[in-house]
């Protein structure tokens, strides 16, 4: 027997939880057939915006998700109703419709979901033109063997597959806003590249710092991830990435392993904030497989942002502390519906269960803000 196998052979064991066996779940293995159907209570975790913007409608993100999944649907198209809300809301200016556009004012999105019964997923980067890149994700996963498509090629797939292709995503208001930070940043325009993107970074930041783009939003993307009654775990990661980046920067949202990762026996985690810190260290893989190891959702996350903290050492990332001036945060769930969204810096995030929507603090790995 090789070693690999025999690793593998001491992988089949059953997870119980510290309160005993009554709560024990087995844990299934790689290509072990199908899981085990199960009862658990449905759990929908996200980023705070899945609390927030209801698009006109009653309903946010994680209420329509959980709603969805606890009467029977496919928990990842419960999952992609919920955030499609939120890409189609224009007051969300991160996330599909009006998100901010980049430094050419053209909205670039990007997008990943993950289908944990199925083992399957899909994503689209660098896509222009339709609204809710999720389900062009979900797309790419259904109706293709590949599971990335980008820039022009992606929108020409979403063409082919009877998505609508609108000439141009922006907002009355994403536009002014792009004007706003163009009119900035124009004195720069003449400097190297390098320093030109520190000012166009820090112009940003400064407007977020006025209150004309909200902080959230400068990075700003939705990952809602759910349990559903049968324990099917699904992830959907959806979002316009970094305000003003430069044209054909793709962010950690449609990287699996980055910004969304689901393994179907084990748990789910995505992320927001910035993602060249989540794609370094792949931490969405990096949570997902910590849980494996029995750890809970919080410590496994937690683990993530130590290693973001880590590599974190340029000082144009660093605030006056020496830490991270950027925040990053994790949605986490497991199997047995336990979760928890664990962040740098003090943020907030969304849980939908049977007692309904709530906006929870995260747990920060560090003290104050990211700025000071
Ligand atoms: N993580 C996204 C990106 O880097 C943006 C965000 O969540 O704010 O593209």
């Amino acid at each position: 027997m090789s070693s690999e196998s025999r690793q593998i052979d001491r992988r089949e064991f059953v997870v119980t939880t510290a309160a005993g066996l009554a709560a024990a779940i087995p844990v299934r293995l790689f290509g072990q057939g199908p899981a085990p159907r199960r009862t658990i209570d449905p759990v929908v975790v996200a980023s705070a915006n899945g609390n927030r913007f209801k698009n006109g409608g009653d309903v946010t993100c994680v209420e329509k998700a959980f709603g969805l999944m606890s009467a029977g649907t496919d928990v990842l198209d419960a999952l992609i109703a919920g955030v499609n809300i939120v890409e189609l809301d224009p007051e969300d200016t991160s996330v599909g419709y009006g998100g901010l556009p980049n430094a050419d004012g053209v909205v670039q999105l990007d997008a990943s979901c993950m289908h944990g019964p199925s083992r399957r997923a899909g994503g689209v980067a660098c896509l222009e033109g339709v609204r809710t890149p999720s389900l062009v994700a979900k797309a790419v996963m259904d109706q293709t063997d590949h599971h990335l498509l980008v820039g022009a090629d992606a929108r020409q797939f979403a063409r082919q597959v009877g998505f609508t292709i609108e000439p141009d995503l922006n907002t009355e208001r994403s536009r002014r806003l792009w004007l706003e930070w163009k009119r900035r940043t124009d004195p720069h325009r003449w400097l190297d590249p390098r320093t030109r993107a520190q000012a166009g970074l820090e112009a940003g930041l400064q407007m977020a710092a006025e209150g004309l783009i909200d902080a959230d939003h400068f990075y700003g993307t939705i990952n809602c991830n759910g349990v559903g009654p049968s324990g099917d775990i699904c992830g959907v990661t959806t979002t316009s990435g970094l305000a003003w980046k430069i044209p054909g920067r793709v962010g950690d949202s449609p990287i699996l392993g980055a910004g969304l990762y689901v393994d179907g026996d084990v748990g789910a985690a995505g992320s927001t904030g910035r993602g060249e810190a989540n794609l370094f260290g792949l931490c969405s893989f990096v949570i997902v497989e910590q849980m494996r190891q029995g750890r809970h959702p919080k410590d496994a996350g937690m683990e993530a942002l130590r290693r973001i903290k880590a590599n974190t050492t340029e000082k144009r990332l660093l605030n006056p502390r020496g830490l991270p001036s950027f925040n990053v945060s994790f949605y986490v769930v497991n199997a047995r519906g336990e979760h928890a969204g664990v962040s740098l810096y003090q943020s907030k995030y969304a849980v939908c269960t049977k007692n309904g929507a709530q906006t929870l603090d995260t747990e920060p790995l560090l003290s104050g803000r990211a700025d000071e």
